[in-house]
């Protein structure tokens, strides 16, 4: 784990980060030592570590059962994650589905969790995130939180649901951050909570008997200081902000840096230092692609690809490094293009075209008009242009000898109108007219499928030995790789994580 604060303090904010962040989101000053001393000096029912999705939950429903509150938060202000989330949250059962008369429950959410993950999923883990999504959802729509009129759907984003319990806000996750916020900024006038921020914590305490008695921060000054506390929950999300602790999580690359940029794997170093240990790592998987903006990881993002028919029938040709196809363009099922991603070396590969598709085909990327697309090649270092294949494939670092037979072979099957090597239907033009265009889109994770293994009340678990008695843990801490298994299952990381944040305090832990 990264503990220099220092330098997370000063740790580069994107200009999209600070815009999001600074506008609409609570910032809260950071403390001197002596103020941070005092705050230690009284020992504290519930200390949260990190005040995002899972934290924030687990402050407001502790203080709101008379606890005391102390929220270490690594970053400038409170939200975490919830200033770049999607926001998406599915939920069976709940009113907004039936004021629409979808018949709908919790064991139908998880034999649907299991039928997309294929039952890669911690199957303990989704019984108490499914049985509990509704109360979540409820508990929002009491705090003014709503989704857009036509939710909930069955999604289109990743692998539909079968039944419409899907939703999600007009902006996205900053509306529930927006129902969160006015609870805790009453919770900090009724001086309910405390919140400390630009403060990482570092350490656990050891406590008598495998428990926990407190932790230890170290605030922007670079001075330690020990907070004790009969309860302990580590919600300081995933790994996606730090490299080198995303790989460990994931065993792959990030090759994209869009996460919460405080998050870089604390919490399960925590964890582990209390002889917890990881799970769900061997799920990893990418989403189906986007271009990324360069060549270093982790690349700043630069646009979407519009590879779901449901948006736009391809009219182009995807190949891997070898030059060779290696899915059928327009595959309906987000989890087969995505599962086809991953196979590829290094998560990638190449959309391949010419000028007559450039010009007559709605523009491939996401937001970008056609003038756009043709602007960046020979600009943007995902961008690549040939007089002939054999050129376009040096300059994009393919095959050259695999991408003319390719090219060939998708030619010769569009005269006939059959595709036999992939089922293919939609193939307006062959790829036949120079310039040859080539744009190379990447696979990524910005979510960490490895994390905490805990117990059914969310304490975090040890092999050789009972739960840590008073440590819990929720959120990405506990890896997606156990709720959503080896695919992505929509809203089973932002519902879980704001449901068990709220288990922890409601349920869990002794006030
Ligand atoms: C772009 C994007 C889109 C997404 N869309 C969806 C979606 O639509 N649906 C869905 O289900 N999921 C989605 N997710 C995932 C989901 O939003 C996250 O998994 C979830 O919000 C994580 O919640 P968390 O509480 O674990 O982490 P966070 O909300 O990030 O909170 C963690 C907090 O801990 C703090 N922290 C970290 N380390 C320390 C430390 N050592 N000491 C103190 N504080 C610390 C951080 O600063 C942060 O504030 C998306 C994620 C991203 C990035």
């Amino acid at each position: 784990m990264n503990d220099d604060t220092t330098e997370l303090a000063e740790a580069p904010l994107s200009k999209r980060d600070f815009l999001k962040g600074a506008a609409t989101t609570l910032a809260l000053s950071t403390l001197p030592l002596a103020a941070r001393q005092a705050l230690a000096a009284e020992p504290w029912d519930l200390v949260v570590v990190g005040g995002g999705s899972a934290g924030l939950p687990a402050a407001i429903f502790a203080a709101e059962r008379g606890a005391s509150v102390l929220v270490i938060e690594g970053s400038h202000r409170i939200g975490g994650t919830l200033d770049r989330s999607s926001g998406q949250l599915s939920a069976a059962g709940t009113s907004l589905q039936k004021a629409k008369g979808i018949v709908d429950n919790p064991d139908l959410h998880f034999e649907d969790v299991l039928r997309i993950s294929k039952n890669t999923v911690n199957r303990e883990l989704v019984r108490l995130a499914v049985d509990n999504a509704p109360d979540t959802l409820h508990w929002l729509l009491k705090l003014g939180w709503r989704p857009l009129p036509e939710h909930p759907v069955k999604g289109s984003g990743h692998e539909a649901y079968s039944i419409p319990r899907y939703q999600w806000g007009a902006e996205a996750a900053m509306s529930v951050y927006r129902a969160l916020e006015p609870v805790v900024i009453r919770l900090l006038q009724q001086e309910k909570i405390t919140i400390l921020t630009q403060t990482q914590v570092t350490d656990l305490i050891p406590g008598p008997a495998g428990s926990v008695a407190g932790v230890t921060a170290r605030g922007a000054d670079g001075q330690k200081t020990d907070f004790r506390a009969a309860h302990v929950a580590i919600t300081s999300g995933g790994a996606g902000g730090d490299p080198i602790a995303f790989e460990k999580l994931n065993g792959a690359p990030l090759y994209c840096r869009m996460a919460y940029p405080y998050n870089r794997g604390a919490g399960v170093e925590l964890g582990e230092s209390m002889g917890g240990y990881i799970r769900g790592k061997e799920n990893y998987l990418g989403n189906d692609g986007a271009v990324l903006l360069d060549t270093d990881y982790p690349s700043p993002y630069s646009a979407g690809v519009l590879t779901n028919p449901v948006d736009r029938a391809p009219w182009e040709v995807f190949v891997n490094v070898a030059g060779k196809r290696f899915v059928k363009e327009g595959e309906p099922s987000v989890d087969v293009r995505e599962h086809a991603v991953l196979n590829q070396p290094k998560h990638r590969y190449w959309i391949v075209f010419d000028q007559r598709i450039l010009d007559k085909a709605p523009p491939l990327l996401n937001g970008w008009s056609r003038e756009q697309i043709q602007a960046a090649f020979g600009k943007h270092h995902m961008f690549f242009k040939g007089e002939s294949l054999a050129a376009l494939a040096r300059w994009a670092g393919v095959d050259a000898a695999g991408l003319r037979a390719s090219i060939a072979s998708y030619n010769r099957n569009q005269a006939k109108g059959k595709d036999p090597d992939f089922g293919r239907t939609h193939m307006p033009l062959p790829v036949a007219q120079a310039p040859f265009y080539a744009i190379r889109v990447q696979a990524f994770s910005i979510l960490t499928y490895g994390g905490l293994a805990v117990d059914d009340q969310l304490r975090v678990a040890r092999k050789d030995g009972p739960p840590v008695p008073n440590l819990f843990a929720a959120g990405e801490v506990l890896g997606k790789g156990n709720l959503s298994g080896h695919a992505y299952v929509g809203g089973m990381s932002l519902t879980p994580a704001l449901s068990f944040g709220r288990m922890i305090s409601q349920k869990f832990i002794d006030v």
